[in-house]
């Protein structure tokens, strides 16, 4: 069982030498517990804060462990009564070739109704996020201009779909002209922003005149800051990431706009999409019909590889490399 350990803690960007690599013998499940062979293995941004010895809303994995993550995974072994040969199962399972479980957070896939990695990426975590971040916490009405940074990954392109599904005139913000191209073109956005090559809060200006009502915060940084620049009255800041400042070694950078959220008597709120799992299946089924009405693509990045191929997969989230849910699929 070939499995990707943490070595040590990262300082700044996560080195090779942070990770270990190990094979040990496969177990057998035991009385209540099955066995299976992980499929695909999802990569998430929020793996990096896991590295970190702090409070957070998870305890850090702990040196020496089996790197946490929540692939799919096909039993090949059951002891379990609810779990049979062939089913295909997403749980945090870590990222190791082989799993025992006793089934503990564990559920069952239907790949009748769509590809087993979906589970991973507009129907599981990611567009989960999108879909409460927006409409709880951002409180999304029709009509709205919503801006989303992140945009072309794997919860941005749910989110900015969900907004334009809602009847939102929707802004990405994303990195590089290919990506914001695709946003437009293919995704139905009313207007992309290149934060690399662009003034992005001149940008924002341009394309939301009248104020942003949502922001849909992925990245963080210079791009929360020049989004908190340009809010409309009584907006909404959703904090749901800041990758721009997850590999910093000195620290976080706050916003030095935050005032205006004074000016345009607006909010900023926070959340973690665990806090919706009671109403998952709720935003599973609304998001299906708008898959199956073809109103929503679902867009995903996958890397076919081995387990060791983890550590350089997670590096693409960094350096912008995927477009779409990151997803490697085990051979
Ligand atoms: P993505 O698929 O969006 O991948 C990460 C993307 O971030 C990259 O493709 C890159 O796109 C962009 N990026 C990387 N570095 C920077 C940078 N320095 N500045 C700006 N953009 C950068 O990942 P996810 O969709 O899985 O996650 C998006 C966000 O959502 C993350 O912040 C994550 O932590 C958060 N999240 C929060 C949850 C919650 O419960 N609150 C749950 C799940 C995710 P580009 O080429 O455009 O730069």
């Amino acid at each position: 069982n070939r499995q990707i350990r943490l070595a040590r803690r990262p300082q700044g960007e996560i080195a090779a030498e942070d990770w270990e690599h190990v094979t040990e013998a496969a177990a057998a499940p035991g009385e209540g517990q099955f066995a299976g062979r992980t499929r695909f293995v999802s990569l998430d941004p929020a793996m990096r804060g896991w590295l970190d010895d702090r409070r957070s809303y998870l305890p850090p994995v702990g040196i020496g462990e089996v790197m946490r993550a929540g692939p799919v995974v096909e039993v090949t072994e059951s002891n379990h009564p609810d779990f049979r040969i062939g089913d295909l199962v997403v749980g945090t399972f870590g990222v190791q070739e082989h799993v025992v479980s006793d089934g503990r957070g564990a559920f069952r896939i239907d790949p009748t109704a769509a590809a087993p990695s979906a589970y991973l990426g507009a129907l599981g975590m990611p567009g989960m996020t999108a879909y409460f971040g927006l409409l709880d916490v951002g409180a999304l009405k029709e009509g709205e201009t919503v801006v989303v940074s992140g945009a072309a990954g794997a919860v941005g392109t749910m989110a900015g779909q969900i907004a334009k599904a809602r009847g939102c005139r929707v802004v990405g913000i994303a990195g590089g002209a290919d990506k914001c191209a695709l946003l437009t073109e293919e995704l139905g956005f009313d207007a992309a922003i290149d934060y690399r090559s662009e003034d992005v809060r001149k940008a924002l200006r341009a394309h939301a005149p009248d104020g942003i009502d949502v922001y849909f915060d992925n990245v963080g940084g210079e791009v929360l800051d020049a989004a908190l620049a340009n809010l409309a009255m009584h907006a909404r800041v959703v904090v749901c990431g800041a990758i721009s400042q997850y590999n910093s070694a000195t620290g976080v950078q706050g916003p030095s706009n935050y005032l205006n959220l004074l000016v345009r008597r607006a909010r900023m709120e926070g959340f973690v999409v665990f806090d919706y799992a009671p109403r998952y299946r709720e935003a599973a089924r609304e998001i299906g019909n708008w898959i199956a009405a073809g109103r929503i693509k679902v867009l995903e990045h996958v890397v076919r590889g081995t387990v060791d191929d983890f550590p350089r997969t997670l590096q693409m989230l960094f350096r912008g490399e995927n477009t779409g849910k990151l997803v490697l699929e085990l051979l």
